[in-house]
């Protein structure tokens, strides 16, 4: 924590006025004094300097040598498979972000990339699908939406053994909670548009990396593919991320009573929280991440649609929303939001029950969340088709 605020505190003064906050360099170009002499900046897709800030700042949190930002969570994750050829194969959590396994499935396995999916949760499950072909692991940590944990130092010791690089997807414990290049990751990535940027006001999406060749060709296809984040969200990203730390607090904190609040409730079925020690991955997640992060799914017992539905017609400060990270807290029922296009057996499969309600816990007063839960729940009985006695 600390650390990191060290690092935002050590954003760089604006040379030229001293302004405190960084400059919006909205320009697609720069003057040069004769062909090739400039000051390090020559088109703005290829390097901006308040792009720039946000890039060092990203590589500077989670402790990498370079930075990359980029239109959108998926636009990052793109430009890590432009990394792949043809034949290469990707092993993949089973329960990946929905957007990243219609890219994976729908754009590149049409130029010959296999993804196997798997249940990262015990790192065995990964050997029997790596071979010399694997070139990436896809590892989400906690995942969406049901908060699986995957040992990153063991998995990447196996990748590594393998010649395949690991990457991370950061976005539900963010820099503050968790530093997979430091537990053996190659590449880090961010949808910012979550809690990096945490407002609910921007697409955004970050890469950092240790090795400086991986970095450079990760680069060279930034450049190449031009899916740049714009300097306006850069500076907004930036913004947010001074405010990180602090979030963070707030978030965990409000995760952790509401957890503990559904855990001891008698129409709560399953809790999935890694900070409750009863969760598989609660000793995982204890040991590689600093808390457990903002973000509760619960099922309920009487298993069904209709009882989710009932429920988060009567959440107030859990408003309706795709998303999360952000500083107002937000509901969601998969079966019927994210996962809708899955078939019911494969949702089933992957664990997202039809009850299944997932809370992305905003920055608000805990005991106002709480209330809100115990409030909606006690309505939820009185759902009509309720069995529940
Ligand atoms: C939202 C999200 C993404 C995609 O990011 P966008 O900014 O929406 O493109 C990727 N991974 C995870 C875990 C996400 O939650």
């Amino acid at each position: 924590m600390q650390e990191i605020t060290k690092i935002i505190q050590q954003l760089p003064i604006d040379p030229l006025t001293g302004a405190i906050s960084v400059p919006i360099y909205q320009t697609s170009t720069f003057v040069q004094e004769a062909p090739g002499v400039h000051k390090g900046f020559d088109y703005a897709r290829s390097n901006n300097p308040t792009r720039l800030v946000l890039e060092n700042l990203i590589a500077q949190l989670e402790n990498g040598s370079k930075g990359l930002a980029f239109a959108s969570g998926l636009a990052a994750i793109d430009c890590v498979l432009k990394l792949l050829q043809s034949g290469d194969e990707i092993i993949a959590v089973d329960d990946i972000y929905g957007g990243s396994y219609r890219l994976f499935t729908h754009v590149y396995e049409k130029f010959g990339v296999k993804v196997h999916y798997v249940d990262a949760s015990s790192p065995d499950n990964i050997l029997p699908v790596l071979s010399a072909k694997t070139k990436l692991i896809w590892l989400e940590t906690p995942t969406n939406p049901t908060l699986k944990i995957a040992d990153i130092s063991a998995i990447g010791r196996y990748a590594h053994a393998a010649g395949a690089l690991v990457v991370v997807d950061n976005t539900f414990a963010s820099p503050v909670l968790q530093k997979p290049l430091e537990l053996g990751a190659d590449i880090v990535l961010h949808s910012a548009t979550k809690y990096l940027a945490g407002h609910s006001d921007v697409i955004g999406g970050l890469l950092a990396v240790k090795d400086d060749e991986l970095g450079l060709k990760l680069k060279f296809f930034q450049n190449a593919c031009g899916n740049i984040l714009g300097p306006w969200d850069s500076w907004l990203t930036i913004r947010g991320i001074e405010t990180l730390p602090l979030r963070m607090e707030a978030h965990c904190r409000n995760a952790r009573l509401v957890a503990q609040t559904l855990a001891e409730h008698t129409l709560v079925d399953q809790v999935y929280y890694p900070g409750l020690p009863q969760h598989p991955g609660h000793d995982v997640a204890a040991r590689q991440q600093t808390d457990f992060g903002g973000m509760v799914s619960f099922t309920l017992k009487e298993n069904t649609e209709e009882a989710a539905l009932s429920f988060l017609a009567q959440t107030r400060f859990f408003k309706l929303a795709e998303s999360l990270g952000g500083v107002k807290s937000l509901v969601a029922h998969p079966a019927s939001m994210t996962h809708k296009s899955i078939p019911r057996e494969k949702r089933l499969q992957a664990g997202v029950q039809d009850s299944l309600i997932r809370l992305s816990c905003g920055i608000e007063a805990a005991q106002d969340l709480q209330a809100d839960i115990l409030k909606s729940l006690s309505q939820t009985t009185h759902c009509p088709t309720s069995p529940i006695l």
